[in-house]
Parts: structure tokens; sequence; C-alpha cells
């Protein structure tokens, strides 16, 4: 066997093992997966047709996947559901890793295994059908909150992934993905400013210390995530999200915990997309907020201050999802502080000390 082969055999088993672990733990549950950029053999390389790994992929989860599923997910990994088989609520979940610009093979493709144009249709037929519709997805597109312009789409990937979002965001009621492992969100606007979606970045149970350059103690507690919905209108009520202190953990024993609840921690009504332009405003224009958002974005590993740049880079990362206005948002907010070094030393400590309170 040469390397090459060696590697899709070791991914394809190291699913199995996945797969099989989730499935003794969660019997009864449905579950609905997305494929990673690691999940592939070499890593980040998901080609835009039929393969190996798809087709494995496939066979591993037919416990999960319908028959519809499958066929399509054996074409480019993706596909869609009805959300636990109900009228009007559907899943749609993408292989944005086809977007990754680490992908050598989709770079000169325009919509790599017609993804887009399939998300269009379904999406489409979806409005038609009076259906509510949840995306899931792994690599998402927009930027990386811990470091300056770090985005993982390619440049016309991502543009025509906001189009999708804009033009389909009355049936859009939440967007979940992952690959950060941190804890964050992103906002999606309308084209006259007003906030039409949410994207949530779920922290990763794996305690990732990235290997970015640049990015200074990247690490992360393990973290899990539950979303309570509406199970008619998909609106997403509150997020909890517990962790497993690791400092904790080493030293006494292993302790999962709840770390904090949305609407408590933010006060705001819901996780709509409204609310969550209101937590962005408030992380953004309140250093309170701003801390205790950063505290949670590593699930509680780094507690260290979020300072100036920091704050650009999270705040610019949720607010601005293309390439064009992220740039922007970071020459606007980096121009902001211009209160005298003094007067920003009085207010901040004053800051601090009513966060306290
Ligand atoms: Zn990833």
């Amino acid at each position: 066997m040469n390397r090459t082969m060696a590697g899709v055999w070791k991914i394809i088993l190291l699913n199995i093992f996945i797969v099989s672990a989730r499935s003794s733990v969660m019997k009864d549950t449905k579950v609905y997966s997305a494929m990673g950029n690691h999940d592939y053999h070499p890593k980040n390389q998901m080609p835009p047709e039929k393969n190996n790994i798809y087709e494995q992929t496939a066979n591993l989860w037919h416990d999960w996947l319908q028959a519809a599923s499958k066929e399509t997910f054996k074409i480019g990994g993706y596909y869609t559901e009805k959300l636990l088989n109900q009228t009007g609520l559907r899943v749609m979940v993408l292989n944005t890793n086809l977007y990754y610009d680490q992908n050598k093979l989709t770079e000169n493709i325009k919509d790599p295994a017609d993804q887009f144009s399939w998300a269009d249709k379904v999406l489409q037929d979806a409005a038609k059908n009076n259906e509510k519709v949840y995306i899931i997805g792994h690599v998402p597109p927009g930027f990386f909150e811990k470091k300056r312009d770090k985005a993982w789409f390619r440049k016309e990937f991502n543009k025509r992934y906001i189009d999708l979002i804009q033009k389909h965001s009355a049936i859009i009621q939440g967007q979940f993905f992952g690959h950060h492992h941190t804890d964050s969100f992103r906002m999606f606007y309308s084209s006259k400013g007003s906030p039409i979606s949410a994207m949530f970045l779920t922290p990763g149970v794996t305690p990732w210390i990235t290997t970015l350059p640049g990015v200074i103690d990247g690490g992360n507690n393990p973290g899990i995530r539950m979303f309570q919905y509406d199970t008619k209108t998909l609106l997403i009520k509150d997020i909890i999200t517990y962790y497993m202190n690791l400092t904790y953990s080493n030293v006494a024993h292993e302790r999962w915990e709840k770390e904090y609840r949305l609407t408590e921690a933010f006060r705001v009504p819901d996780a709509s997309p409204a609310s969550m332009h209101r937590v962005m405003e408030r992380i953004s224009t309140d250093k309170c907020y701003l801390q205790k958002y950063f505290e949670f974005n590593s699930v509680n590993y780094d507690l260290t201050e979020c300072h100036a740049d920091c704050r650009i880079d999270h705040v610019c990362a949720m607010r601005e999802v293309d390439f064009e206005a992220y740039e922007k948002c970071v020459v606007k907010e980096g121009g902001s502080s211009t209160a005298p070094v003094l007067f920003t030393l009085l207010l901040s400590l004053m800051l601090s000390l009513l966060c306290l309170s």
C-alpha cells in the first residue's frame, strides 16, 4: 500500500471509530454530520467529484443519511433532509471544504461539485414549500477572529456564499459552523444594512492549539453546546455552552459544567439576527461585554485582557463576512480610538471596576 492509500484508510478507520463512539452514546438521536477539512487525505483536498472517501463515509453514515442524501453526498459531500422528518422544517448540510483556499483541487472551478447551484435550488424549493431551514457546515466564510486578515474561503466563493444567504435569508433560521474551535458568531446583513442572519461558530471538544503563525496561546477548553429552538418556526431561543476546565481537570478530576447561557450573559431575549446584532454592538461598544465575550471565545482558557487590537480583530470578524467590508471595518475601528491616553486609561480603569459589580 502506498503512502496516499495508507492515509486514505487511516482517515476512513478514524471516522469508523468516531461514528461508532457517537452512535453508542446517542442511540436514538438523529445526527446531521458535516465533513471537516481533516476528514480527508491529503487534508483539505476535498475533490469536487465522486471519490472513495465520500463513498465510504456515506456508507459509514448509513444510519444517519436518507437514500437521497446518500446520493448527493457521494457526489460532493452535501445533502438536505426534512429536519427530524417534519413538514415545514429543513436542514441543509454543506461541504464548504470545497471553498477552502487550501484546497488546490477547486482552485479554478466556478461552482465545485455544483454545490452553489444545488443549494440555491434547495432553498428556492424550500421557500415554495413554506419551509424554514438550518444550514450546517464546517469551514466558515469570513475571517478568523484571532488573526488579522485571516480568511478561509477563496474570495469568489466567499462572495457567492454571502449572495446565497442574502437571497434566501427569509427562510434561513440559523447557520451552524465549526473549524475555529473557538466560540464566536458571524453577522449577515441585507444590502440596506439590517441584520438578516447569524452564523454560530461552536467551540470544539478538542483543545486545539493553533499552528497559525502570529496567534499567541491560541488554545481552548473543550466545549459542547445546546441550542434551544422553537420547534415550529426554528427561531433559536437560547444557547447554552458547557465546558471542561482543563487546568482544574488535570489537577483534580474531569468535570463538565455550564459556562454560560446567551440570553443571561448578553441580556437579549433570544438568538435571532436582531438579538445577535445587539450582542455584537454591546461587545463592540462596552468593554465589560467585550471582555466577557473574549473569555467565552476560548471557552474560558485565555483570561488575559482583550486590548484595542484584539477588539478590532474580534469585532470586525463578527460584523463583516465580506472581504472588502472587513478591510474597511479594520481601518474604521482602528482609527476611532483617538482619545488621549490618560483619559482612556482612567476610563478603562473605571469600566473594569464597573465590570466587577
Ligand atoms: Zn477544521
